[in-house]
């Protein structure tokens, strides 16, 4: 289990204490819950002069799930982590939607409409809102945390690839100089463009080598727009010989590497753009910012001999890492953003026009889709047995409940206990990792 979050009972955080020592808390009435997810604990009685440890919070972002991990840096302990599983997706999908069903409004009337076009315009700094949430996102989780848990110092992993480092191994830090740290950016950076795979026959999970498109021997730079990954016995047949020789009979494939070679990573720059920009709003925080680069961290995460995910990659991120992580301990909590509902009164259909009756307030019940609810459902009935997640709300009564396990339907509403208020995320305990959550 990771750490629990204290609150002084002025609502200052204290140092986050075992679950051990929270059951003590909560047995003696010393405190109580104030928050389920994060589990955090308020103290009935003001504890004056406490020192609370400080903590480092190190972010990961990625484009679907984003790791968060609480370091504290002297003893190297990894105090609490989650991972956090972005909308950004789904936010796109439905802004595409949206606009479908205008277009389709639009040229029902069909007046003359003058054209608009010229007269809209992106001001400086526009960036696509699937990026927006994502930054919103983490921005939501720091500022939560500050409030639950003594936060230090952050964390962030600004850049996937250092390019600068690749291109010029020489610009900075003896890491770099020894050529340790500059290979992994390099690697990371082929294993990602090449989808970790032989660019010549597509074997995949088989170790791979760096090879040159056209060689050294033949005037190829060791610039990365030449440089590809072969498996051995492709890097071995290959030897010498120009690409244009040695796929001499594959012209398709000869076409496409010479294509994919060329074009620059598209979604790793935009990563790039939402770090940087992550980086600009973390500054407003008021806590000392370190940033760290894709490279160091898998240096980091490696050399400790730990396996990737995302927690345990935020947990490495920066050369503030401390030489032994603790992490044996720590189940990362599962974060999904589900946003907080839309505005729209009644669901359409594929048309535009209203599908459903006007959305009523219920009546039955106070639960409000989005509640964390615990569901008892007795051996009587269909779907018996303990369902705990994310419920969804129906005026008839009957809730469907998101738990780790999958969707449970038609559970009535007098088997549940809400366990926390809707917040605009879902919470699961995951073991391990949760890349095989379901989606928002
Ligand atoms: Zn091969």
């Amino acid at each position: 289990m990771s750490k629990v979050f204290v609150l002084n009972a002025n609502k200052q955080p204290l140092s986050p204490v075992s679950p051990a020592r929270a059951r003590i808390l909560l047995t003696k009435g010393q405190a109580a819950v104030y928050r389920s997810y994060p589990f955090t604990l308020i103290l009935r009685h003001v504890i004056e002069a406490a020192v609370p440890v400080p903590l480092r919070l190190k972010i990961d972002p990625g484009a679907r799930v984003s790791g968060l991990a609480l370091v504290n840096d002297t003893t190297g302990e990894v105090v609490w982590a989650a991972e956090l599983a972005h909308r950004g997706f789904a936010v796109k999908a439905k802004l595409y939607d949206r606009g479908v069903v205008r277009r389709n409004r639009r040229s029902r009337k069909t007046r003359y409409r003058g054209p608009r076009w010229a007269n809209r315009q992106r001001c400086a700094g526009w960036l696509p809102p699937s990026l927006l949430s994502r930054i919103a996102n983490v921005l939501t989780w720091v500022k939560r945390l500050q409030r639950w848990c003594p936060l230090a110092a952050l964390s962030l992993e600004v850049v996937k690839f250092d390019l600068q480092a690749m291109q010029n191994p020489e610009i900075s830090g003896r890491a770099y100089q020894q050529g340790e740290l500059m290979g992994y950016e390099l690697r990371e950076y082929l294993l990602h463009k090449w989808h970790r795979k032989c660019a010549y026959c597509g074997k995949a999970g088989v170790p791979l080598q760096i090879d040159h498109i056209v060689p050294r021997g033949r005037g190829g730079t060791d610039r990365v727009s030449n440089l590809t990954l072969a498996c051995e016995r492709c890097n071995q047949a290959k030897g010498d010989q120009d690409v244009q020789a040695f796929l001499k009979r594959k012209p398709a494939v000869l076409q496409r590497m010479l294509n994919e070679a060329r074009t620059p990573l598209r979604d790793a720059a935009a990563v790039n753009t939402m770090r940087s920009r992550l980086y600009e709003q973390l500054q407003g925080v008021g806590l000392p910012l370190e940033s760290g680069s894709g490279g160091r961290t898998k240096y980091n995460r490696t050399r400790r001999g730990l396996p990737k995910t995302h927690w345990l990659d935020a947990a490495c991120i920066g050369a503030s890492t401390p030489e032994e992580l603790q992490t044996s301990r720590v189940t990362p909590l599962g974060i999904t953003a589900y946003g907080h509902g839309c505005r729209q009164v009644c669901l359409m259909d594929e048309h535009g026009f209203p599908r459903t009756k006007p959305k009523r307030k219920p009546t039955k019940h106070t639960f409000r889709t989005g509640d964390q609810v615990r569901a008892v459902v007795p051996a009587r009935l269909t779907h018996a047995g303990v369902h705990v997640g994310r419920m969804a709300s129906k005026a008839s009564g009957a809730f469907s409940i998101t738990t780790a396990q999958g969707r449970v339907t038609d559970i009535g509403y007098r088997y549940c206990v809400l366990i926390q208020h809707r917040d605009g995320y879902g919470y699961l305990h995951v073991k391990g990792g949760r890349d095989f959550l379901p989606a928002p």
